[in-house]
């Protein structure tokens, strides 16, 4: 086939032109990414092999191979991996394959990467992180039973695609060398390289470089092995350092910054496995973007990768965790369907969440600071496990910081301290969940709690008004959301009760939406507020779900009265007396209430008026 010339996708031709243009520090990267996309190959066709035999076509003496050819200034990487078809390369080297490149696109076109040149490492941009090293990139490369094919590019605008002979299944990466990336045909240079980015990979890379024999000036090759292979999982603790652990790590996520936590350890008895799991400090790019809501460790048997797309191994809510499992246990030849439905995952996957939600606890306990930064960052996710994971709900639960109205703005308690700090046998842990803390610090529905001198939790994580419920109790006691339910009434409201009847009955009829109008106890120093059923949204969530274009049922709260307010004792005796005025004021109550909720009033411009009139006459 002729020659054929294509475009690349927008998205790309930008993103190649930020990597040409704007990084010059941790070029180095690339070494890794192509490394690492080798060894991705081998792993892919090696999968295959097991259940189809004939597609490893004997070749499957696994290497990875660098060589350095100082007189064309070229580095070429070849790989005996899977390959790729024609369809494969326009697809995976001509639009974006990976998801966070779309991601890592909208945010470095602000961010001055010059500055931040770490950002890079955070998306993953894997293959054309060669355009930071090369003027131009060769890609020759074959799948199984498919034609050999040409891929090349100068990383502007287009690339080309060739047919090519090639006997062997793999690809061979050619990239010419930008004059000042020469380093990387240097010997010592590619070597520690590879030693810091790719020593535990399990697979063998190998430089081959040129000697020239000192007698009879012959020119040889000589090959040798520059990883030491050794998968750092399988190797005892005392013996990795932690350098070995974060390189690790950042060849895993793609993430530049140190690892918050390590946990490393080999499970035995029932279940066999090894496992090595990371806690990020800072919530990962590609987590924020793609609502993918599923965890992915790498699964490997008996060193063999298996996957990274299991989403029984790990829970959803703990997606914020990067790592591998090695079992010993598992079969290896068996597709992946069959063994995703394995039981001995469910039995990995408990001892996993044990182990990480046990971590999170002693963090918790030794270093508060350090917890708080991490529950800043996965405290929204840790709370999806309420809903999600029962068994460890409680476990979960008490992972959890909130404000309190005990506490200053800023300052985090626990569900496990508030109860502590409890002076009578109160039953109930109170909370009241809202857009932020200046909205619902002065909020009417704490002012009986306050005069009560008792704790109140704020919560202003938009998931806490659907996931706090579900958790029903803490250690014996009930989460009581002070915005809704019922309360117990006093006694002393029995008498008030009978001078308010019609007036509570006139209200009702006059107010739309409103489930029901009485009396409370519930307020100190306001006249009204609205109080929605237990298990029913709040209203700032109601709002903000509006805002979003999201359909939202009827909610009808009860309107709830404070006698001994002077306002409302006021609008009673003009009920009673037949005044007129006793309408307006009415739903004055009522809207005011309404604000007070974090709702929205259904007619402002009848608010307005309202007030007018009043205002008009004082
Ligand atoms: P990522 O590896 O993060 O998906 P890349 O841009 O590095 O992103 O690569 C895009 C895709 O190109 C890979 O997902 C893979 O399918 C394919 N690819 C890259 N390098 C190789 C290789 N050496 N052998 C086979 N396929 C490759």
């Amino acid at each position: 086939m002729a020659q054929e010339t294509m475009q690349f996708k927008t998205e790309l031709e930008q993103l190649l032109h930020l990597i040409t243009h704007s990084l010059y520090s941790h070029r180095e990267v690339f070494l890794r990414e192509l490394i690492s996309n080798a060894c991705d190959a081998i792993d892919k066709i090696r999968f295959q092999g097991l259940t189809n035999p004939d597609c490893l076509e004997d070749n499957t003496d696994w290497k990875i191979t660098l060589r350095a050819d100082e007189e064309a200034g070229t580095l070429i990487l070849t790989d005996n991996g899977i390959g790729m078809s024609r369809e494969d390369v326009i697809e995976n080297l001509g639009t974006i394959a990976h998801s966070g490149t779309k991601a890592f696109l909208a945010r470095a076109q602000e961010a001055d990467l010059k500055e931040n040149p770490e950002l890079i490492g955070q998306f993953g941009v894997g293959f054309y992180a060669s355009f930071m090293v090369a003027e131009s990139v060769t890609v020759d490369t074959k799948a199984h039973g498919t034609e050999a094919v040409r891929w090349s590019s100068n990383g502007t605008g287009n690339f080309t695609l060739d047919a090519i002979e090639k006997a062997d299944r793999g690809t061979t990466i050619t990239l010419h060398l930008k004059e000042d990336a020469k380093e990387y045909l240097n010997e010592w240079t590619i070597r520690s390289t590879v030693k810091k980015f790719s020593d535990f990979l399990e697979h063998p890379v190998t430089l081959i470089t040129t000697q020239k024999d000192e007698e009879s000036e012959v020119e040889e090759e000589k090959e040798e092995q520059i990883n030491s292979q050794k998968a750092i999982w399988l190797r005892p603790k005392n013996e990795i350092t932690a350098e070995e652990y974060s390189e690790f790590y950042k060849h895993l996520s793609h993430d530049m910054n140190e690892p918050a936590e390590t946990i490393h350890y080999n499970a035995e008895g029932a279940i066999e496995f090894k496992a090595l799991l990371f806690i990020p400090e800072k919530r990962p790019f590609d987590l924020m973007m793609n609502h993918d809501p599923k965890a992915h460790l790498n699964l490997y048997v008996q060193r063999v990768f298996i996957s990274n797309e299991f989403d029984n191994l790990l829970p959803g809510y703990l997606r914020f965790v990067k790592g591998v499992v090695d079992a010993s246990d598992l079969p290896l030849n068996v597709s992946r369907e069959i063994l995703q439905e394995n039981p001995q995952l469910e039995k990995i996957r408990n001892n996993l969440v044990s182990r990480i939600l046990k971590t999170l606890a002693q963090i918790k306990e030794k270093d508060f600071e350090k917890f708080s930064g991490l529950h800043e960052e996965f405290g929204t996710l840790l709370k999806e496990g309420l809903q999600s994971d029962w068994s460890n709900k409680e476990k979960i639960a008490d992972l959890l910081l909130f404000e309190s109205t005990t506490k200053e703005p800023g300052e985090k308690t626990t569900l496990a301290h508030y109860i502590e700090n409890l002076t009578d046998d109160q039953e109930e842990i109170l909370y009241l969940a809202g857009e932020n803390r200046d909205q619902i610090a002065n909020s009417p529905y704490l002012e009986r709690y306050k005069a009560e001198g008792r704790e109140v939790l704020l919560m202003t994580d938009p998931i806490d008004d659907f996931v706090m419920p579900q958790l029903m109790e803490f250690k014996g006691k009930k989460l009581k959301a002070v915005n809704k339910g019922e309360q117990d009434d006093t006694d002393a409201l029995k008498e008030e009760e009978k001078t308010f009847e019609g007036f509570i009955g006139y209200a009702k009829e006059l107010l739309n939406g409103v489930k029901e109008v009485k009396l409370t106890t519930r307020l100190k120093d306001s006249a009204a507020v609205l109080v929605g059923e237990e298990n029913t949204m709040s209203p700032h969530i109601e709002e903000m779900m509006r805002r979003m274009g999201q359909p939202v049922p009827e909610t009808q709260s009860v309107l709830e009265l404070n006698p001994e307010h002077p306002i409302v004792q006021k609008v009673q005796a003009l009920h009673a007396a037949n005044d007129s005025k006793a309408e307006a004021l009415t739903h004055l109550l009522h809207d005011q209430a309404v604000l007070a909720s974090g709702a929205k009033l259904k007619d402002p411009a009848a608010f307005t008026t309202r007030l007018n009139d009043l205002l008009s006459e004082a």
